[in-house]
């Protein structure tokens, strides 16, 4: 039998599995408080020393090693690549904003969907990510810079919705108070679009903020570049996050990569906007939509070119005057390759040299 994670659990399994261990259950929130700075048992300094030597023998306790470390001489931005304990690798990027930092994690070894622009997906799925080896991105990251993070989006390598019930103990679990303490405003979790586990997050009822990766304003072209367009159009995604913002009640956020002649028109930008207007509006009154526009950034070995800076404003505007709320995201991180695959896929070469 595997031997209990201790990262994976919630404070009160770590209680029931103090006094499973004959120890009264405050010991387990002793141990929390420890796991959360990431310290194992043999650290654990007021526990006694033979339930240390029991948690050692007994249990797991296994932070992400940094493989790789880049950062970003322009604006700070950290980007890890984060060894496993299996030797599998992922990648991790830490933002800094105005109100502190905020991480970007993965969730899977690589990523079954197929996007035909992303890097992460280039070598199919590997294996999920334990709710565990999540945590343990936050914090390894945390205590390698020396500071808290505030903020998580679930937006590096993998899909969360494909790995549905880690993800969601994962956000359960950088909520709890003596942990990470991550409020669940500050978490985002970015999907392609698998409709059903949508509507299942809902029901959950955790105020996350969900982020759909839509990159094109119609099915035709949304399929030809996301293969999970085919299984769930638009129409049923559309109406899945409408369900999501009416029970979660926070507003959805949408990323558009902007990809050279292929969605960043003018028609494009009206058609995008009628797709808003038509799912999230009601009474002439709009439902709070936000969307990213992020221009494509290039990938090795993929044809997609990114639209340019004016054509990138010009397709923001057009958005703005047709009263979407749009932003251009700022391209933090852009000499270090920051956008999630390409570092691991680099490291996966390197060796297969
Ligand atoms: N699977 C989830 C989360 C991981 S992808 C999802 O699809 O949302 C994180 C974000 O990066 C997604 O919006 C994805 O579409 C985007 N992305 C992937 N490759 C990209 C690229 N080459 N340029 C810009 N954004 C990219």
């Amino acid at each position: 039998m595997d031997k209990t994670d201790l990262l994976r659990l919630y404070p009160s399994e770590l209680e029931e599995l103090a006094v499973s261990f004959g120890e009264p259950a405050y010991r387990g929130r002793q141990i929390s408080d420890w796991l959360f700075k990431g310290t194992g048992p043999d650290g654990m300094s007021n526990l006694p020393s033979a339930f240390r030597e029991k948690l050692k023998n007994e249990t797991v306790f296994k932070l992400p090693s940094t493989e790789r470390k880049l950062v970003s001489a322009s604006d700070g931005t950290v980007k890890y690549l984060f060894r496993l304990f299996d030797g599998e690798t992922v990648e991790s990027v830490v933002m800094r904003y105005k109100h502190g930092l905020s991480i970007c994690i993965s969730t899977e070894v690589g990523c079954p969907m197929g996007c035909r622009f992303c890097a992460s997906t280039i070598g199919g799925k590997v294996r999920d990510l334990s709710a565990s080896e999540m945590v343990g991105q936050v914090i390894a990251a945390s205590n390698d810079i020396g500071e808290r993070i505030s903020n998580v989006v679930m937006m590096g390598i993998g899909e969360p919705l494909d790995n549905y019930e880690e993800s969601v103990r994962f956000l359960r679990l950088a909520n709890q108070k003596n942990g990470l303490n991550i409020g669940y405003r500050h978490i985002s979790l970015s999907t392609c679009g698998i409709v059903p586990m949508i509507y299942r997050l809902a029901g959950e009822e955790l105020p996350v903020t969900l982020s759909i990766s839509l990159h094109a304003p119609d099915n035709e072209r949304r399929s030809e570049i996301m293969p999970v367009n085919r299984r769930y159009p638009l129409e049923e995604l559309m109406t899945a996050c409408r369900d999501y913002f009416e029970k979660s009640g926070r507003r959805i956020s949408f990323e558009y990569t902007l990809i050279d002649g292929f969605n960043d028109s003018s028609p494009d930008a009206r058609l995008l906007a009628s797709l808003f207007g038509k799912y999230f509006s009601e009474g002439g009154k709009m439902y709070p939509v936000h969307v990213n526009l992020i221009p494509v950034n290039n990938v090795k070995d993929k044809p997609f070119r990114r639209s340019n800076a004016a054509d990138a404003e010009r397709f923001k505007n057009e958005l703005i005057k047709l009263g979407i709320n749009a932003t251009l995201r700022r391209h933090l991180g852009a000499d270090i390759n920051a956008s999630c695959g390409q570092l691991r896929r680099e490291s996966q070469q390197d060796r297969a040299e």
